[in-house]
């Protein structure tokens, strides 16, 4: 796609006539693109596995715990 190069005239233009959906849509994409630093979410919270003191994310621990081959019976 060929674009014509933004004159400072086009660009007034298009600020003057953009509608609140697309500023809306603009701050999103910026948003967007500014959160991609942390991308992934929250950092898990590492607790480490009472038996082997292995360390996991809660939702790891949980499933490993029962299966831990330093867990006595
Ligand atoms: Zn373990």
């Amino acid at each position: 796609m060929k674009t014509k190069p933004l004159s400072p005239e086009i660009i007034e233009q298009a600020l003057r006539e953009a509608t609140d959906e697309q500023w809306a849509s603009e701050r999103g994409r910026r948003n967007a693109a500014a959160r991609q630093i942390n991308a992934g979410g929250r950092p898990k919270a590492l607790k480490p596995c009472p038996y082997c003191k292995k360390e996991f994310g809660a939702r790891d621990l949980a499933a490993h715990k029962p299966s831990c081959p330093k867990r006595t019976a």
